[in-house]
């Protein structure tokens, strides 16, 4: 059975939802088992069974793959990601739902444990993606007392931040500023 993260035209292949569970993580207190589950709930991934030392492996697994996403130089990115599919092999393979496409999925967390499972899945979309882009196309958000991680699926200008809700809030404070200069 094929159990993976559903992307949509607008969601490279589960990157969003790996910085929405590297956000999570890195968001003020741990996360709990509950809310682990929920990010990957949201972003269509499947039931995870996660207990008290299974979510802090979870929790672990997220910080070091931030670690790959505070990155910018694409050389140090693609050894860091070689390491990581050497050491965490996703296995994808084809499969086709009832009703949809052929598709590429990783291996089952089944036949995993949940953080091998997530490092894994993150080591094959970070690959994936740097392969496509040639770059590190993600980043950190640029808004004073954000710092939120995004990835950068524009075509044109590097992103700056993690949403149009920041780089608002920064447009706005920048005029502001102007006005009383
Ligand atoms: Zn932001």
């Amino acid at each position: 059975m094929g159990d993976s993260l559903h992307d949509s035209d607008d969601n490279p292949r589960g990157l969003y939802f790996l910085v929405d569970l590297v956000n999570t993580v890195r968001d003020g207190g741990p996360a709990t088992a509950n809310a682990l589950r929920a990010v990957v709930e949201r972003h269509g991934g499947p039931p995870l069974a996660l207990d008290e030392t299974t979510a802090r492996q979870f929790r672990e697994a997220a910080v070091g793959l931030s670690r790959i996403l505070d990155l910018h130089d694409e050389d140090q990115a693609a050894e860091a990601i070689n390491a990581l599919l050497d050491r965490y092999p996703a296995r994808p393979r084809l499969v086709r739902l009832p009703g949809r496409p052929w598709s590429l999925h990783t291996r089952t967390p089944e036949h995993a444990h949940p953080a091998e499972w997530l490092l894994s899945t993150a080591a094959l979309a970070l690959a994936l993606w740097l392969g496509e882009r040639g770059r590190c196309a993600w980043g950190r958000c640029a808004a004073p007392g954000c710092d939120r991680y995004f990835i950068d699926a524009g075509r044109r200008a590097p992103q700056r931040f993690c949403s149009t809700r920041c780089g608002t809030r920064v447009r706005v404070a920048t005029h502001r500023a102007r006005q009383i200069r």
